[in-house]
């Protein structure tokens, strides 16, 4: 029986790792985590439907019983390398008719964006962190009061010169509606603002989410730049920003500051990115082309599946996992 492996066990690996076992293969998902699917099981809702995203997630992880299918958690690779002899690839030593790339994303660390002040002062979080205390369903401020206003910035880690990530991660500006919506929902009373640079709402129902936000929430979109950070003696955010519409900088007081962080490559996606050498721009692995072959890489029997090449939608990830897995019958047709 011919034997794949897949790296990665979050939504594309999983999807394109049992339509591989349904099709008579085994099928083996390498997962360093000790938990598969852990960059969607953190979610609280999903845009723009606001699907329950540990619902969806128990649908996707249902799909791990497959059969031929084993999941090695807690395994992460660290030897992938071509095996000439049998026009297969050994990972960590265990050799494969195919592999298939599915490594994922990680977030940016907020850390790096010093002026923001995260981890330095109380009441800065991360969008992650929001979309925990959104999952819990209580939402405090420093003192573990009702918060009464809080703040939202887009793109922190991405468009961004200083930490040279040029790209745009795609989904911050639609989670951000999101969260403020759910915010609302938990805390009419809460005065809401997003500050942006250009509110990228590009899918479908996004643009219908946008203008909800503002008609039926209130929520205040400022299109802005934050300077800075800082705390208050009241435990508080005070951030600096400009208005760049209104040309005016202006100053306001926050109860939580809200740090949307960007996508960026795995540790895992650059390491064997590098070592197939198929690394691509910002650590992310490169497809021949993303066009008409997306799944296919320079290196023959390995293929690459979604947020691995680049900021994607769990929707697309699972689409472009479908495609790869179709890539990889093909490819055993004739190998
Ligand atoms: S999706 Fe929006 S917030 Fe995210 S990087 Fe792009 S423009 Fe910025």
């Amino acid at each position: 029986m011919k034997k794949i492996a897949v790296i990665g066990a979050g939504p594309a690996g999983i999807e394109a790792a049992s339509l591989l076992a349904t099709q008579g293969l085994e099928v083996v998902i390498y997962e360093k985590e000790g938990q598969p699917l852990h960059n969607l099981t953190d979610k609280a809702y999903l845009f723009p439907n606001f699907a329950d995203a540990q619902e969806v997630s128990k649908e996707i992880l249902a799909k791990l019983s497959t059969p031929r299918l084993t999941l090695k958690a807690d395994t992460e690779v660290t030897q992938l390398q071509p095996q000439a002899a049998t026009n297969g690839w050994l990972v960590n030593g265990e050799a494969y008719n195919a592999v298939l790339l599915a490594t994922g994303y990680s977030t940016f660390d907020a850390h790096r964006k010093e002026e923001l002040g995260y981890g330095i002062y109380p009441g800065i979080h991360t969008s992650l962190e929001m979309e925990k205390m959104l999952r819990e369903g209580k939402i405090v401020n420093t003192i573990g009061d009702t918060p009464r206003r809080i703040a939202f910035l887009q793109c922190v880690g991405s468009r961004d010169e200083k930490v040279g990530n040029h790209y745009c991660s795609k989904l911050c500006c639609v989670t951000a509606v999101k969260q403020a919506i759910e915010v609302k929902k938990l805390m009419p009373q809460c005065e809401v603002y997003v500050f942006y640079m250009d509110l990228r709402m590009w899918g479908q129902h996004f643009e219908e989410l946008y203008r909800q936000a503002q008609s039926d929430y209130g929520i205040k979109f400022i299109r802005g730049r934050i300077s800075e950070a800082g705390g208050t003696f009241d435990r508080k955010v005070q951030i600096k920003a400009e208005d760049t519409l209104m040309g005016r900088p202006l100053k306001l007081t926050v109860d939580l500051f809200v740090l949307m962080v960007g996508m960026e490559a795995s540790r895992g996606t650059r390491n064997l990115g590098m070592q197939t050498a198929i690394g691509g721009d910002y650590g992310f692995v490169q497809s021949v082309d993303p066009h008409i072959a997306d799944n296919l890489t320079a290196q023959s029997g390995l293929f690459v599946a979604g947020s691995c090449k680049r900021p994607m939608t769990l929707t697309d990830s699972l689409t472009d996992a479908r495609s790869a897995a179709y890539e990889v019958l093909k490819h055993l047709l004739v190998n």
